[in-house]
C-alpha cells in the first residue's frame, strides 16, 4: 500500500477493525519511510453474474429467485430443501463466467432437477421453457417416460 504522502511502498498496520457498519475493514497505518499515519478501507469487492435476457438487457443473478423458481417446481416432491439451497447458492461459482443467459440458467436448473425428481423437472420445464403447444409438453413427458 503506497503511502499518500511519499508514495513509498512500505507501511505497517497499527490496528484494523471492522468500520462502523461491518461492511469494511479499517487499517490505520503508518508508512515507514516518512512515519505519517493514513487509513485504509478493505471491502469485499462484489461483481455479480450478469444474466442476458432474451431482449438482451442484463440482471444481477439473484440466488433467492432461482430458489424459489426450484421450491416452487419442488412443491411437496421429496427433495430436501438443503439440496436446491446449495444448488442456487453455488450457482454462481460454477458457472464461473462474468455472464450467462437466462435460458442457460434455465437449463443448467432443469439438469439439476432432471436426476432428482421427475415432477419437479416438468414443472419447471414448463415455466422456464414455456412450452409453446400442449405437444410439446407431452412430448417432454414421453421423452421422460422413455427414459425411466
Ligand atoms: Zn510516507
Amino acid at each position: 500500500m503506497k503511502c499518500p504522502y511519499c508514495s513509498c511502498d512500505d507501511s505497517k498496520v497499527i490496528n484494523s477493525r471492522p468500520s462502523d457498519d461491518g461492511s469494511a475493514i479499517r487499517r490505520r497505518r503508518e508508512c515507514l519511510s516518512c512515519a505519517r499515519r493514513f487509513t485504509t478501507y478493505e471491502r469485499a469487492q462484489l461483481e455479480p453474474l450478469m444474466v442476458v435476457k432474451r431482449a438482451g438487457v442484463r440482471q444481477a443473478f439473484n440466488p433467492d429467485k432461482l430458489l424459489r423458481g426450484l421450491m416452487l417446481a419442488s412443491e411437496k416432491r421429496p427433495i430436501p430443501p438443503e439440496t436446491l439451497r446449495a444448488f442456487a447458492y453455488s450457482f454462481e461459482d460454477e458457472v464461473g463466467a462474468p455472464e450467462i443467459t437466462s435460458n442457460e440458467v434455465g437449463l443448467r436448473a432443469m439438469s439439476f432437477l432432471r436426476p432428482l425428481d421427475d415432477v419437479a423437472y416438468i414443472r419447471f420445464a414448463s415455466v422456464y421453457r414455456e412450452f409453446d403447444s400442449v405437444e410439446h409438453f407431452l412430448e417432454e413427458i414421453k421423452g421422460l417416460q422413455n427414459d425411466g
